[in-house]
């Protein structure tokens, strides 16, 4: 592992005051500016600076990227999931999404996630350390390289392993790099719901598109799957989100995975519906992807229930997206690819420790409500 300082993980004001006293005159060291900002990976692509000063950046910076380790084959909706190693080892995945004129990345911000939700694979594997700037931006410029998308044309979702809002600061310093390249309406954070992490959202100049993973239609529930609501309880939540500064025309996206016989039923939309009641929101509800590493009794919902449960929130004035083929094809809820990496390796163990619990046990008459839903 090189202990070299990476360039791409100074904020502007050191970065400039770093090459300073490497590079001069000042034209030069706004040539090497540019060229970062392109996301070249080696000094030796910055094909206008004389060799005797790529030779002095080399040898005591880097502007290293993450290695690709392997690609899923494109899904039919052309959907492709990276695997990248880091410097240190750890691997991470990020997914490419063609959508026409909206094409997105979506990026990993941590090697592994400590908020522990139970239907996620990430969670399950548990914490990994925080992703420097360097780390999370050579995801996206790898890819936008390798697929030769313009960068402007470019989503870009936080949205793969780990909570972005815990690891704060690595994440304004990318956010403000990738802004050189893509306008902030552009660039979406999603979290599992970090309050002071969306009240230091709240307060930046140029703030990205805010998506919170609220997935039941209760506390209770939610502390079920989400432990973390236990920290941060659901109502704090929807006060904070009621709290946040939206630009025109802009809206918060709630992100709602749904579970067969779970959170999916037409109480569950109605439910939804009022918790979000007033927020500029829209809901992007996203069938469970099944993984041999979650839970035995969490399942995809059927498409019937998936429309019934979409139908209920547009009757109660709720605009919603179903993330629907995505991901069934590439495992696209981020984690998966790694998981499959480790679980060959750890299965003994898992197997071992009884890792698969038991579905939360329901009352009699939450089973009863949740089935007279149905008729
Ligand atoms: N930590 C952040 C961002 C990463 S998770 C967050 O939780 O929001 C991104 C999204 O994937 C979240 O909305 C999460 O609910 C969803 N997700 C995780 N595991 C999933 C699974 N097995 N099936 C479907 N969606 C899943
Ligand atoms: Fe972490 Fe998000 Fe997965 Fe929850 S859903 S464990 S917050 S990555």
């Amino acid at each position: 592992m090189t202990d070299l300082l990476n360039l791409y993980d100074l904020e502007p004001a050191p970065l400039e005051r770093t090459l300073r006293e490497v590079v001069s005159p000042a034209f030069r060291v706004r040539q090497v500016e540019e060229w970062l900002h392109r996301g070249v990976e080696s000094f030796d692509a910055m094909t206008n600076l004389p060799k005797d000063v790529r030779a002095r950046l080399q040898e005591r910076f880097t502007v290293a990227q993450p290695t690709v380790i392997s690609r899923t084959e494109p899904a039919a909706d052309g959907s492709q999931k990276y695997l990248f190693e880091l410097a240190d080892g750890n691997r991470i995945e990020s997914v490419f999404m063609p959508m026409g004129d909206r094409t997105s990345i979506c990026l990993s911000s941590q090697a592994g996630c400590a908020v522990g939700c139970t239907f996620c694979v990430t969670g399950f594997f548990g914490a990994g350390r925080n992703l420097t700037p360097s780390e999370m931006l050579g995801q996206f410029f790898t890819i936008a390289r390798e697929k030769q998308v313009a960068m402007e044309q470019m989503n870009v979702v936080f949205m793969g392993m780990g909570e972005p809002l815990l690891n704060f600061d690595h994440l304004v310093t990318t956010l403000d790099a990738l802004y050189r390249n893509i306008a902030p309406r552009r660039v979406t954070v999603s979290t599992s719901g970090i309050i002071p992490g969306i009240e230091a959202l709240a307060r930046l100049e140029r703030r990205p598109n805010l998506a919170i993973s609220v997935n039941a239609p209760d506390r209770r529930r939610r502390e079920e799957i989400m432990p973390i609501t236990a920290k941060y309880p659901l109502e704090d939540l929807v006060a904070a989100l009621r709290r946040f500064p939206l630009e025109k025309g802009r809206d918060l996206t709630i992100e709602y995975v749904l579970l067969a016989g779970y959170n999916d039923s037409t109480q569950d939309a109605i439910a939804l519906a009022k918790l979000i009641q007033g927020l500029h929101a829209k809901v992007n509800a996203i069938p469970f992807n099944e993984d041999a590493n979650l839970p035995s009794w969490m399942k995809r919902p059927s498409d019937r229930d998936i429309d019934r449960f979409v139908d209920t929130l547009v009757r109660n004035r709720v605009r919603v997206t179903v993330r629907r083929s995505k991901g069934r094809d590439i495992a696209a809820a981020c984690g998966q690819l790694r998981g499959k990496e480790i679980a060959k390796s750890r299965a003994t163990r898992v197997a071992a420790e009884g890792a698969t619990s038991e579905r939360p046990r329901r009352t009699a008459s939450e089973r009863a409500s949740a089935t007279d839903s149905r008729r």
